[in-house]
């Protein structure tokens, strides 16, 4: 069990005019403690201002939930440090690719991780063995191209296909179009986005 604090409500605050459900989160954060921690361990960028939060306040969904901060981080040592950083302060994380969700999945309050950004490379493509290795920000498309030059595709193809990412693709286990042929994301044998 996590020692972290659930932050607890009462009924009666739903009802209090101009309420928003995820206020209590952010209230509970020492935002710029958690700012001056992010900003000494994490080498990719640390965005705290009000453009950047509402750049990632929305995703292809009709939510908005304008997150505490964003953190697009340079290598898997920037996602550790920042998951590491959210929780001493208690703050929440969330992960996003390509932002193409429908059903607000990538708007929270919380630390959005971007890693569509520098951490989107097919570290290894093996056709003889007929697989590969790629960064969690890495798009379907990129894939599917590079996989194409050998005879070879990857099957789930999510209409976003262009746009998504692996990452994405894993949390809302996609499918598309050929997924009867090729199954969906994790039927189709992806269980783990490696960062290498
Ligand atoms: C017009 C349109 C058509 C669509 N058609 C389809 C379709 O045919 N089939 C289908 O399945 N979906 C479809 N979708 C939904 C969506 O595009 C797909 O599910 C897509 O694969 C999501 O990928 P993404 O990179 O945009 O994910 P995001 O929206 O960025 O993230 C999706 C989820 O994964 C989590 N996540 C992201 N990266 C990571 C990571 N590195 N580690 C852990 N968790 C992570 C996020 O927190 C979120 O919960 C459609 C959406 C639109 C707008």
């Amino acid at each position: 069990m996590s020692a972290s604090r659930i932050p607890l409500i009462a009924p009666d605050d739903l009802k209090k005019p101009g309420y928003e459900p995820a206020q209590h989160l952010q209230k509970q954060v020492d935002v710029r403690g958690l700012e001056a921690e992010l900003r000494r361990c994490v080498h990719g960028e640390v965005r705290f201002d009000a453009g950047s939060r509402g750049m990632y306040a929305v995703d292809a969904s009709n939510y908005r939930q304008v997150p505490i901060a964003v953190v697009i981080p340079k290598s898997l040592e920037d996602v550790i440090r920042t998951v590491a950083a959210c929780r001493r302060f208690g703050a929440p994380v969330l992960s996003r690719g390509g932002g193409t969700s429908v059903a607000g999945q990538c708007c929270n309050v919380a630390v959005v991780i971007d890693w569509s950004k520098y951490l989107h490379n097919i570290v290894e493509l093996n056709p003889g063995e007929k697989y590969a290795r790629v960064q969690p920000g890495t798009i379907c498309d990129h894939l599917r191209n590079a996989a194409e030059a050998h005879g070879l595709t990857w099957g789930p193809d999510p209409a976003t296909h262009t746009h998504c990412a692996f990452g994405g693709m894993l949390g809302n286990n996609s499918c598309g179009t050929h997924a009867q042929m090729a199954r969906s994301l994790k039927a189709a044998g992806l269980e783990q986005c490696t960062a290498g």
